[in-house]
């Protein structure tokens, strides 16, 4: 049998722990806040920032939402950062990406206060993951699928995890979660140029797809029994759907699902958590601020 694992319940979870903990804040005087930074007009990045504010109402996370145009300078979003950096209503600061191409995300985020930075995007945050220094931010997506996998009691110590892709977002920090002391697991990047990806994927005992191409994991990637953990969000054309499109992952779900022990399905496994980490790294924040 193969477990179906429900990111959607698993982040009600999550975020119902949070709620607690936001409250003991508060009776404390402290207000979570997270400012939300969206330049130009992406809507897949403005339907984005609308959800994560969202999720900031319905928890009681203080929380703004900055739409600047397309035609903003790097200056003026540096402006605007330097401000949220210093506003002590505000625990953690998101600038959307991807920002429209004149303005360079590296160098904007260089300049958010890394105790601010709830992507875990800053370069402090990228050593302390490495370092396993737990004061430090995750981004959001890979310490998601490391709650799931703590959710699902998912064993990972010994394990050979391998994950493809190594962005900045995803298959790198989630390498790095895995290889942690906390987690013991073997770890390989797989990437475009890896050489037989099936037969690499196949020594996997648990499989991580953060690549954008849709169902490039298939049957002959699985090792019977593994774990499939599918970050991948890709819209394939479909007529038969309204919208004229539907939403798949990385992962064959329909040839693979029979073959591995648990597997996170697209839409509904990693994608509700993204949002329930982020909200969990913004109440961090705030306790770290305060001392807490
Ligand atoms: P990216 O484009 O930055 O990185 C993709 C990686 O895949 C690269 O490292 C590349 O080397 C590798 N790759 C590309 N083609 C490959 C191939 N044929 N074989 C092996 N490796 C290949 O993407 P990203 O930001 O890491 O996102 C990956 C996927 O995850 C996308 O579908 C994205 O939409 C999704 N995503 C989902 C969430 C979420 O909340 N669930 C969050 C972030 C990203």
């Amino acid at each position: 049998m193969t477990t179906i694992i429900d990111g959607k319940e698993t982040s009600r979870r999550v975020l119902q722990n949070l709620r607690v903990e936001i409250e003991q804040l508060k009776q404390a005087g402290h207000t979570p806040g997270l400012a939300v930074v969206l330049v130009g007009e992406d809507p897949a990045s403005r339907v984005y920032v609308n959800s994560k504010v969202k999720a900031c109402e319905e928890l009681g996370i203080y929380s703004q939402k900055w739409t600047l145009p397309t035609e903003t300078t790097q200056d003026e979003l540096v402006q605007l950062i330097h401000q949220l950096n210093v506003d002590t209503r505000i625990h953690g600061i998101l600038v959307q990406s991807p920002p429209p191409e004149h303005i360079d995300e590296q160098a904007v985020i260089l300049n958010i206060d890394p105790r601010k930075d709830v992507d875990g995007f800053h370069p402090i945050n990228v050593a302390k993951l490495v370092l396993e220094d737990p004061s430090g931010f995750v981004p959001c997506t890979p310490l998601g699928c490391m709650e799931l996998l703590n959710a699902y009691g998912i064993p990972t110590q010994g394990k050979h995890a391998v994950v493809i892709g190594r962005s900045m977002i995803v298959g790198k920090p989630m390498a790095n979660l895995l290889v942690a002391r906390k987690a013991n697991a073997t770890v390989t990047i797989a990437h475009s140029r890896t050489a037989d990806l099936p037969g690499l994927c196949r020594t996997a005992d648990i499989l991580v797809a953060a690549v954008g191409r849709p169902c490039l994991v298939t049957a002959d990637f699985i090792k019977p029994r593994a774990v499939v953990l599918d970050v991948g969000i890709n819209r394939v054309e479909d007529a038969t759907r309204p919208r004229g499109y539907r939403i798949v992952g990385d992962v064959d779900f329909a040839s693979v699902q029979p073959l591995c022990s648990a597997i996170t399905p697209v839409p509904g496994g990693v994608g509700p958590m993204t949002i329930a980490m982020l909200m969990s790294n913004t109440v961090k924040a705030c306790k770290l601020a305060y001392g807490e």
